[in-house]
Parts: structure tokens; C-alpha cells; sequence
């Protein structure tokens, strides 16, 4: 049994497995394994492990439907946890900022915590100066989800549940949300969202991994070379909700179209970094959303030669620079220094239920919530 197969509930041995297994040095077992985390109050929560043929192996809790650690080769091979992320739950229950963790009911910021919706007003819980970020103080990040395991044709699948009650948070609507990992054989991770719901409700799920390609979260991320399709982005006021513009990023430090040190411009002077303490903005994807997943980012760390290609069907993709990692001890005495990892949110745009413009993020029942990520996992020579 394989170091990571611990409790292992399933097990494949493909065809194509014993093929290249012939063919080739041995390769990793596919597996899903699973172990007991720890309690969050009166809920166990359990950490699954899937690994593919290639020894890609990611880790995900059923707190907060988390990604808790994702390994992936460099360019001689080594595999290194690439994502922040801890060994144990405590850390994660004293609180620390969605590492990995699925945000809902909406992620980012809803402006005051207040929308209208069919006439009707809403207050939801605030906490984040004036505004209610990534779902409230107890959002979808800090609930234990049902974890559903398989072995699917595409890959090792992990299907995560949470009903969040009508009411939670502010929100209207009794919402079934589900996220879905798949691990595939070509070191792909494909993340999926759907969602139901018994009244309208505003809906924007996305992942919160903070990534460090180099392996060792104590290096800056600011040499990882980042590209983001996208000709505009949405600026922001001084508690971060888009002002409702579509800038151009021509000119600007915002300009990633082309392949950009995350570091080389960060320090400009320029308005929106200083309201961002860096970046921490929505850019606007070019071409349209909702079908095939399309180009959102590029990011690759020249030193180890990793590289991580996101695919979405979403309309903006949030990249956040690590600005508010602050150098204290996040737990287990674990420190995570100031932009030593960067999220890239894939998501529909911040405070889209107060701005009549932005893609439409109202769910109504006998609707189905539906976005697909994709990350692809790969080496530069
Ligand atoms: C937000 C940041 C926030 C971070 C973690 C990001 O999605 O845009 O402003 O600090 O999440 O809390």
C-alpha cells in the first residue's frame, strides 16, 4: 500500500494502468483515500487523498469543501505542495483567510451587505469593514460538507455537499450546493459547481487555494510570471466594491494580456494597487462566459519549471496578491509571510447584486447553478 493510500475505500486497476505500468517505471497507484481530520463541534470531518497515475496528489477536507494540499512535479519530478494549507484542522477552526476553501453563498464582496432582489430588500451579516465578504462570518468555508467518493472513467472524484437553510448568513432560499473535484490522469483538476435553490438568491461560488508554485511557502511569489486574458478589469473603491467601470488594462500595471512578473510592477504608483495594497481586483475575462471553459490565467515559476493553466467558465477571475498574509504565526507555528502566495478566483464579479451591468448572478428555483474550473498542472522546460 502507497504512503498516501491510508484507509484507502477504493481502488483501480485500469487496463491502462497495468498498460503503462508495463511499459513504464512504476507508476503511482490511482487511489482515493480517506482518514478522519477531526471534530468542528459536534461534526467530524474527514480528509480525502486522491492521487493519479503520475503521483499528482491532492488533499481535500470536508471542512469548508477545502483544498488542504495539492503536489505537483517540477521539472526533475519532485513533487511539492504547491497550495497553502495545514496537516491538522485546529489551525484552520482558530481561522485562517479560505485557504483552499470553497466560498459561498457568494464570494467576495457584497457592498453594505445589502441587495435588492424582486423589490424586496436584504441585509445580510457584514465582516469586512462595511461589507459582507466571501458569504459572511460563517460562510460556506467554515461548514462541513458530505463527501461523496468515486472512481469515475475521467478519474478519481470527490463530490462535496452543503444545504445552507433559508435565512443563513441573510440570504433567502434554501440552496443545494455541490462542488465536485476530479483528479484526471493528464495532472488536470477539474472543479465543478452547481447549485439549487426554493427562493431567488444571489449564487457566486469559487475556490480560494493560495498558491506558491516554488514548493516552499516561505519564498515570495512576486518572480511567478502571470498571464490573465483580459482586456479590462473592475477598479475599486476604498473598501474594495467595484465603482461599476470596465477599465482597460492598456498601460496599466493591470495589463497581464502578455507574461508579467507578478513583482515587476506591483510597487507603481497607481491608484487602484494603493486601494488594493497590491492587486486584489476582478478582471474581466475576454470572450464570452458560460460555455466551454476558456483561458483565465497563466501562472509559472521559472525556477522549478511548475506552471498551472486555469480554464472556467466563469465571467472574472479575482487575483488577489497575498497582500493581507502578514507575517504571524497562522497556526502550528506555521508562518506565511506578506505576498508569499496568490489566489486566482475564478468567479462572476464582485457585488454583482448591486450593479445592474455585471453578468446576472440571481439564481431562481428550477434553475441550476452550473460553473466549471479547470486546472491544468505542468512543467516549462
Ligand atoms: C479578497 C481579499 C481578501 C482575501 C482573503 C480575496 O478574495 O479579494 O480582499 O483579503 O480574499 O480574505
Amino acid at each position: 500500500m502507497g504512503k498516501h493510500s491510508l484507509g484507502v475505500t477504493l481502488r483501480v486497476a485500469t487496463a491502462w494502468l497495468m498498460i503503462a505500468a508495463a511499459a513504464a517505471a512504476a507508476p503511482a497507484e490511482k487511489t482515493i483515500g480517506k482518514t478522519n481530520f477531526g471534530r468542528a463541534g459536534e461534526q467530524t470531518v474527514d480528509l480525502y487523498t486522491l492521487t493519479n497515475v503520475h503521483g499528482v496528489e491532492v488533499r481535500i477536507m470536508t471542512y469548508g469543501a477545502a483544498l488542504v494540499s495539492l503536489k505537483t512535479p517540477d521539472r526533475a519530478g519532485r513533487l511539492q505542495n504547491i497550495i497553502l494549507g495545514f496537516d491538522s484542522l485546529q489551525p484552520y477552526l482558530a481561522g485562517v483567510p479560505y485557504f483552499g476553501a470553497t466560498v459561498g453563498r457568494y464570494a467576495n464582496r457584497i457592498a453594505k451587505g445589502r441587495f435588492t432582489l424582486d423589490g424586496k430588500s436584504y441585509q445580510l451579516t457584514v465582516n469586512d469593514g462595511p461589507n459582507t465578504l466571501h458569504g459572511g462570518p460563517k460562510g460556506f468555508d467554515k461548514r462541513v460538507w458530505e463527501a461523496q467518493p468515486s472512481q469515475a472513467r475521467q478519474g478519481q472524484e470527490l463530490l462535496l455537499t452543503y444545504v445552507s437553510a433559508a435565512g443563513e448568513e441573510g440570504f433567502p432560499g434554501k440552496l443545494t450546493a455541490h462542488t465536485l473535484y476530479r483528479l484526471t490522469d493528464d495532472d488536470t483538476l477539474v472543479i465543478e459547481y452547481s447549485a439549487t435553490t426554493t427562493a431567488p438568491t444571489p449564487v457566486n461560488l469559487a475556490n480560494h487555494a493560495y498558491f506558491n508554485l516554488t514548493g516552499d511557502p516561505h519564498n515570495s511569489i512576486l518572480q511567478h510570471q502571470l498571464t490573465i486574458p483580459a482586456s479590462r478589469f473592475t477598479p475599486v473603491d476604498a473598501t474594495l466594491i467595484p465603482t461599476g467601470e470596465l477599465r482597460s488594462v492598456a498601460g496599466t500595471p493591470f495589463d497581464f494580456r502578455t507574461s508579467h512578473a507578478v513583482g515587476a510592477r506591483i510597487g507603481a504608483d497607481d491608484e487602484q494597487l494603493r486601494l488594493g495594497r497590491g492587486y486584489d481586483h476582478n478582471w474581466v475575462l475576454d470572450g464570452p462566459a458560460g460555455g466551454e471553459p476558456r483561458l483565465a490565467a497563466v501562472l509559472t515559476d521559472p525556477g522549478s519549471g511548475r506552471s498551472v493553466e486555469v480554464r472556467t467558465t466563469q465571467p472574472g477571475v479575482q487575483f488577489y496578491s497575498g497582500n493581507f498574509l502578514d507575517g504571524k504565526p497562522a497556526g502550528g507555528g506555521t508562518v506565511f509571510g506578506y505576498r508569499t502566495a496568490l489566489c486566482l478566483e475564478t468567479q462572476h464579479f464582485p457585488d454583482s447584486p448591486n450593479q445592474a451591468a455585471f453578468p446576472d448572478t440571481i439564481l431562481r428555483p428550477g434553475q441550476r447553478y452550473s460553473q466549471t474550473t479547470v486546472l491544468s498542472f505542468r512543467v516549462i522546460k
